[in-house]
């Protein structure tokens, strides 16, 4: 391995720490601590894509307005995501309103969030894309450091960062090494098809 030297600018491999916000439709709906900038390792999508790819050859203490189209952030509305069900599906006494926001289970038993767009007679229409999609993504970022992944980070495709506490960290291995056993038996499998 070369030695290890700072980054200077956004680069695939590099963790990069972002304060940011996330304005849509005018109104902030999210947006990182004061002094908590998000670190994330640029090249493996743990960012929005419309946002990663423009902050390559970022430098620190740079800041820009990233306008992040649908198509390059939560994706288009589908219009197959809506989904009819009858009333008697609900407990009883749920509040069933247009807005209501509640979650499913769908056939794998996966928690799928949704958003009750109508009620009508026996009829509970839900949309189930996420809030985001349709919608374009203004981010205001300022790179407030770089610093180059370890080699556990690059196999993991993650960043891991060092102010976990022990056992917040050992908990992350194990859940992470889990992941990795089950990657590797898919990549197994498809080397030997
Ligand atoms: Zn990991």
């Amino acid at each position: 391995m070369n030695s290890p030297q700072k980054p200077t600018t956004v680069v695939d491999d590099v963790v990069v720490s972002i304060d940011y916000s996330l304005t849509v439709d005018g109104e902030v709906v999210d947006a990182s601590e004061e002094n908590e900038p998000l670190e994330y390792l640029q090249g493996y999508q743990n960012v929005i894509p419309g946002l990663e790819s423009q902050m390559v050859g970022m430098k620190i203490g740079e800041s820009k307005e990233v306008l992040v189209n649908p198509r390059d952030g939560y994706g288009e509305v589908d219009p197959e995501a809506f989904v009819e069900v009858p009333k008697s599906e609900f407990p009883k006494g749920f509040d069933l309103k247009p807005g209501v926001d509640l979650q499913l289970q769908d056939q794998d038993g996966e928690l799928v969030n949704a958003v009750i767009v109508s009620v009508t007679g026996n009829k509970v229409k839900l949309d189930l894309n996420h809030p985001l999609a349709g919608k374009e993504l203004l981010f205001r970022v300022t790179v407030t450091d770089l610093r180059e992944a370890t080699e556990e980070e690059l196999a993991h495709g993650h960043v891991h960062g060092d102010d976990f506490d022990e056992e917040e960290f050992d908990e992350d291995e194990l859940f992470d090494e889990e992941d990795e056993d089950e990657e590797e038996e898919q990549e197994e499998n498809d080397i030997h098809r």
